[in-house]
């Protein structure tokens, strides 16, 4: 028997009993990654998240349908409800057709979610791809009156939603609250209220992703895109709704409201919510010019980064602190959680040639609860990662001969940390050709050829980098520094 699973519901501000509504069947439903540039490493820390998740509610043995999509389509500028598409916009500036911006940054999330070794989604929809079901949704909004067209835009009525309901459930904020934090909005000659928000943008003919709809040419807006999918693919209520917290005043609130206006109903039993990223205690933002990506952090190749860390390294790093709570990078913290991962990862190693006892000095059995309990308690990882830490000490000091585990325990021991380690935490071994190992080299290699230019002995440094071209390793001379990439 596995304990019973408790998690921070958003919605009610509680730590409640999970329930699913069809077990052992469970939804799961995560926002995804706007694909019109790289995916940011807030994102991943989301991802990775939800993948633990994801892992522990297939551990505790759920059929799982975990859904999150890609929005390739409608998220305008600032979130808000003005200005061009961010595809259409880069598309133009890059000179591109808007499907190869979404095909590139897609490919690329991919990988970068494949390198923190996440397992897919059960199903990663689209939002062009769900274009006539999110015009069938609006137009079921419109008919049970909490919509209205203008101008070949179609807005949500929230002044008639919240007549009925509560419209800042979510972040328990009253009204006059939110409208007190709306800045002024795109399309307000056409809104009745100036907390309405678009389902359905009129496109002007110079616009390049567009569709016929009842309302004529236009583009969905973003927050219809999840409603429309999670009710196709989970049903009109269904279990556990993910995403960063930036995510919960506006673009959650209004899933809510949309899908409650449209099937009757609330959409979600439980709403989780991750927590946001900083850098030396700094909120990480573009502006702040502390966002760095995913592969520089691999790399190394940023002015913050003493290092590149491998991916496993990064992410048991993620995973050592709780999704509710705030991550601060530095490289301190991420050199500790390497040293911690390579403790951990190379304890297993030594567990396969531990040789077994008559008696154990140490309750395995215990420590499995321990471990559990650690992860039905809200997906505590980091008490979990403190657990399997005691499960290292026992490791070597059985090597050391200090205490002893019978053939029994140590099976149990191998099997505590298979299911922690890989199934659960997803960790896996790096192996020698990864990022993590070729960015030390490189951080070895590029030293040795500042040095050179330093002493102006060109012929090595140029040597360096032509013989790393060879194996498809380009340099780049820039102005804070070296980058360099593998072709
Ligand atoms: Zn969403």
């Amino acid at each position: 028997m596995h304990p019973a699973l408790y998690l921070t519901n958003t919605l009610t501000q509680q730590k409640e009993l999970f329930e699913p509504l069809h077990p052992p069947l469970v939804g799961l439903y995560v926002c995804g990654p706007t694909v019109y540039s790289d995916v940011h490493l807030g994102n991943c820390r989301t991802f990775i998240s939800f993948d633990l998740i994801y892992r522990y509610l297939l551990y505790l043995g759920y059929k799982v349908r975990y859904v999150r999509n890609i929005t390739d389509a409608g998220h305008l500028e600032g979130d808000r409800d003005e200005g061009d598409d961010k595809f259409a916009k880069k598309a133009k500036l890059e000179q591109v057709e808007p499907m190869e911006i979404v095909q590139r940054y897609t490919l690329g999330f991919r990988e970068v979610m494949q390198a923190f070794n996440t397992l897919p989604p059960s199903i990663e929809p689209t939002a062009t791809g769900h274009i006539s079901e999110q015009i069938e949704m609006i137009r079921e909004i419109i008919n049970k009156g909490y919509a209205y067209e203008v101008n070949g835009s179609v807005y949500f009525d929230v002044e008639k939603y919240r007549q009925q309901y509560n419209y800042g459930q979510l972040t328990n904020r009253l009204l006059d609250d939110l409208m007190a934090n709306t800045r002024e909005l795109g399309g307000q000659d056409e809104k009745h209220g100036r907390l309405d928000f678009a389902l359905w943008i009129n496109a002007k003919p110079e616009h390049i992703m567009r569709w016929p709809s009842p309302w004529g040419w236009g583009f969905p807006g973003w927050h219809i895109e999840c409603s429309a999918m999670s009710s196709k693919y989970l049903g009109e209520t269904f279990d556990i709704h993910g995403g960063g917290m930036d995510l919960k005043a506006t673009h959650h609130t209004n899933e809510i409201a949309q899908s409650q206006a449209c099937n009757n109903k609330p959409p979600v039993k439980y709403w989780l919510h991750t927590n946001m990223l900083t850098v030396n205690g700094v909120r990480m933002s573009k502006s702040a010019g502390n966002g760095f990506l995913p592969g520089e952090l691999f790399t190394g190749n940023h002015p913050l980064l003493e290092k590149g860390y491998a991916p496993m390294a990064v992410r048991f790093f993620m995973l050592q602190t709780h999704y509710s709570s705030t991550l601060d990078f530095s490289n301190e913290a991420l050199q500790a959680s390497e040293k911690g991962y390579g403790r951990l990862m190379s304890a297993i190693r030594t567990l396969d040639g531990l040789i077994p006892s008559d008696s154990s000095t140490a309750d395995i059995q215990a420590l499995f609860t321990a471990c559990e309990k650690a992860m039905s308690d809200d997906f505590n990882s980091p008490i979990l990662i403190a657990n399997l830490f005691e499960a290292v000490r026992i490791i070597n000091s059985v090597k050391d001969g200090k205490e002893k585990l019978t053939a029994g325990d140590l099976a149990d021991m191998k099997k505590l940390m298979h299911t922690f380690v890989f199934d659960v935490l997803g960790l896996t071994f790096e192996n020698e050709n990864d990022d993590g190992s070729l960015a030390g080299a490189m951080n070895i290699i590029l030293d040795i050829r500042k040095e050179a230019k330093a002493k102006k002995d060109f012929s090595t440094s140029d040597r360096i980098r032509d013989e790393l071209a060879k194996i498809n390793i380009r340099i780049k001379d820039e102005k804070d520094g070296v980058t360099w990439y593998k072709d």
